[in-house]
């Protein structure tokens, strides 16, 4: 008899659940990415509520869609058709790479998957309910091309973690951030989401991020932002960023992409704020919206279960850059008339 055991695999895909699977917002950018990935045109959220929170969360797509035997597998924890090895993950285009979002979902909610490949291959499509990380229905059914992934009884077997839920209206916040974030590095895709029947969130497909932030917040924030761009020979840069006149008291309002995706970067915030300079006063921070293609190379994404954290090689060069490129976007406009309110 050892004190040491090896745990199974239903604990260890709960234990691995709890690092992906922080919230409900957790499964919309799960399942948003993997739409994404899919070669999606067009993503509809359907998330219903009741007093007590988020029921329901339905993700549709009209991406590739996959075989009956490809959707079993999608739900195997680290099954994923995106990378084979470890040198894969250093050109990594896809924003999956993990292989663990549907096993960490399904392990702690109940998961029905309709899907069918794109192209005609298969006549009918496939549905599965996965609950408590195991396939408990699969039949063939009449469906459309791509795939529909519904989650309820989110954490209805961990109730430690359903009790760190906040109010549903910190939940769907949660959940619009999600899209929003995703929304604004993805402007090939149309999103829209709906809430107890209600559109709250819809984009078109566009060819600029401009239009896509006039669709998340408005023409006239759209119209009143400055373009950024900079580059270097393993870095663009662009965006827009908005005049002095405008700013907010945290650097929430930064939003930073990096190759298409969506990342939290303190360093590159603060980045965006120096090139302000003492354009904005003292613990004040603009809006802004960056877009980074980097050199796949210098940028490791596997640093987080949820990859809101990336490592950048190159880091000062790259923080130096976009300071320096903001700074010349704001030189370049007429600002005179626009000097900062007094604190
Ligand atoms: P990852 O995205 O890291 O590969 P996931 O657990 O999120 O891991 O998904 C597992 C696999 O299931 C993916 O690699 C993909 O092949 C397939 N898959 C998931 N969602 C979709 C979708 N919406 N459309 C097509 N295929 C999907
Ligand atoms: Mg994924």
């Amino acid at each position: 008899m050892t004190k040491i055991r090896v745990l199974d695999p239903d604990t260890v895909n709960q234990i691995a659940a709890g690092e992906v699977v922080e919230r409900p917002a957790s499964v919309v950018k799960e399942l948003l990415e993997n739409a994404i990935d899919a070669g999606s045109t067009s993503i509809l959220v359907d998330v219903a509520s009741d007093m007590a929170g988020i029921t329901k969360i339905r993700v549709t797509d009209n991406g590739e869609g996959m075989t009956g035997e490809e959707a079993a597998l999608a739900f195997t924890p680290h099954a994923t058709s995106k990378i084979r090895d470890i040198a894969d993950l250093c050109a990594v285009r896809t924003l999956g790479f993990r292989g663990e979002a549907l096993a960490s979902i399904a392990a702690v909610a109940e998961v029905t998957l309709v899907t069918r490949p794109r192209g005609g291959g298969a006549l009918a499509g496939t549905r599965l309910v996965v609950r408590g990380g195991e396939i408990v229905e699969k039949n063939e059914v009449g469906a459309p091309e791509g795939t529909t992934i519904a989650v309820e009884r989110l954490f209805y077997n961990t109730p430690a973690r359903r009790k760190f839920l906040k109010s549903r209206n910190t939940e769907l916040a949660h959940v619009y951030g999600a899209v929003e974030n995703l929304a604004l590095a993805h402007g090939e895709v149309a999103f829209r989401v709906v809430h107890n029947g209600k559109e709250r969130v819809a984009t078109q497909r566009s060819e600029g991020l401009l239009n896509t932030i006039a669709g998340l917040y408005g023409a006239e924030l759209a119209r009143s932002l400055v373009p950024v761009e900079g580059r270097l020979p393993f870095l663009r840069i662009g965006g827009y960023i908005s005049r002095p006149s405008e700013s907010r008291g945290s650097p929430s309002q930064i939003s930073v992409s990096i190759n298409g995706r969506s990342i939290a970067s303190r360093q590159i915030a603060a980045a965006v704020r120096e090139g302000y300079g003492t354009l904005l006063p003292k613990d004040r921070y603009p809006v802004a919206f960056i877009e980074l293609s980097i050199d796949t190379g210098l940028v490791d994404v596997n640093v987080h279960p949820t990859k809101r954290e990336v490592r950048l090689s190159r880091e000062r060069e790259i923080t130096g850059a976009i300071a320096a490129a903001v700074e010349e976007a704001l030189a370049g406009h007429d600002l005179a008339r626009e000097a900062p309110a007094e604190p």
